[in-house]
């Protein structure tokens, strides 16, 4: 497959209002307006796009499993003469999400059989996942829990707050709760605030996480009184979830900064997605533009066997691959770990290229990042500390 990164990715752009040129857009830098104005029904995807045979029929079935919302700032990133635009693949349903595959689930990371209350999963010994709402400002159709996440599916979340707080009071050794859903930053200032004070007051609640798309698919709603209002329940990190360079817009960098300048660290999540950032240029220039906007890569996540998934899924080689083309080829920090989410439940797992190329009780082979082979020894015991003390010892 092609490669997707046009010079552009590589820098900071602005895109509004592109599509609405020439329409009524006043209010575009609201996240009110862009909430209103979402594409959401097969018309007004066609008022902007000639589309596939494919992407028609995907729109037309996906009221049934996952619902389609893309905000105006999102699909104006389009390239609208490109039928494999990388943005168009994460955000417009496709019939191939209908497909039967044996290998696929609807709940991939057996979220719903480690939830002791509603909402509330808790897989890690130490760190809980709080699902506080099912809407996200878009949905990317590759979503590891669309079974609940939109409204469209048969499956509800019905998450009990009551239930979930008193939960974590009792459970002393949860100390990191993560919010995800859906996405928290769609709730009100207000509301929002109302859950982070009443989780901070819990003692051993060391720390706080929101993850969220909501820089990405709607930066207006990063405001300045959304980010002092965050400020104020520190430690509070955020993992947000890019795939494309071209998605750190210039819009999108001014978001990310706020929040930093308010003492948010920040780390970004993608999903290795074919078509989409499944080669190693697509995820340099991602991972670099990541750093400018003082975001920590932070994972690169195999898709998971989600139901309707398998024609965005890549090979676990490919993942390798481009951890490989960035390892040593880059810096350090710009390097996110691969990961695969493993099916069932049973949490993620590092997967990286084999640098060790040989390991015995005296020595290790390594392979640098240019194949080039080294010997490291492993360290012997200077003789008075060999087994002839404890000889000693025991007479
Ligand atoms: S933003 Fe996250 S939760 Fe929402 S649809 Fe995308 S992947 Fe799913």
């Amino acid at each position: 497959m092609r490669k997707h990164t046009a010079d552009s990715d590589h820098e900071f752009r602005t895109y509004a209002p592109g599509f609405w040129a020439g329409q009524d857009f006043s209010g575009w830098e609201t996240s009110a307006w862009q909430l209103k104005n979402r594409i959401t029904s097969l018309r007004q995807l066609e008022e902007h796009l000639v589309l596939a045979p494919e992407e028609r029929s995907g729109v037309l079935l996906s009221g049934n499993k996952l619902a389609m919302a893309i905000t105006p700032h999102y699909f104006n990133l389009i390239d609208r003469n490109d039928p494999d635009c990388p943005i168009r693949r994460q955000v417009i349903p496709r019939i191939e999400e209908t497909w039967d595959n044996p290998d696929e689930m609807a709940d991939p990371c057996g979220e719903d059989s480690h939830m002791p209350v509603p909402g509330l999963v808790h897989r890690y010994p130490d760190r809980v996942l709080f699902l506080v709402t099912d809407r996200c400002a878009a949905y990317c159709r590759y979503c590891t829990r669309s079974r609940v996440v939109s409204g469209a599916g048969e499956q509800e979340l019905e998450t009990n707050f009551e239930a979930a707080f008193r939960y974590l009071e009792e459970h002393t050794e949860v100390r990191d709760v993560l919010l995800s859903g859906g996405d928290a930053l769609l709730f009100s200032d207000a509301k929002l605030e109302r859950i982070l004070k009443r989780l901070s007051a819990i003692p051993h609640i060391e720390f706080l996480r929101i993850g969220t798309r909501v820089p990405i698919f709607l930066p207006q709603r990063i405001t300045p009184e959304l980010c002092r209002m965050l400020q104020k329940y520190h430690p509070l990190w955020m993992s947000i979830h890019t795939n494309h360079p071209r998605e750190l817009t210039l819009e999108v960098k001014e978001a990310l900064e706020r929040l930093a300048n308010h003492g948010v660290p920040i780390g970004n999540q993608s999903v290795l997605l074919r078509g989409v950032n499944d080669d190693v240029e697509t995820m340099k220039a991602l991972v670099h533009k990541l750093l400018r906007c003082r975001v920590r890569p932070y994972y690169l996540y195999q898709c998971d066997l989600i139901e309707g998934s398998a024609h965005l899924r890549t090979s676990i080689s490919k993942g390798i691959e481009i951890i490989e083309g960035l390892r040593g080829h880059t810096t350090g920090y710009a390097i996110p770990q691969f990961v695969i989410d493993a099916p069932g439940g049973g949490g993620k797992v590092p997967v990286n290229p084999d640098y060790v190329v040989h390991r015995d009780a005296t020595r290790v082979i390594i392979r640098n990042y240019e194949g080039k082979i080294f010997e490291y020894p492993e360290p012997t015991l200077p003789s008075a500390a060999q087994p002839a003390v404890e000889t000693t010892v025991s007479r």
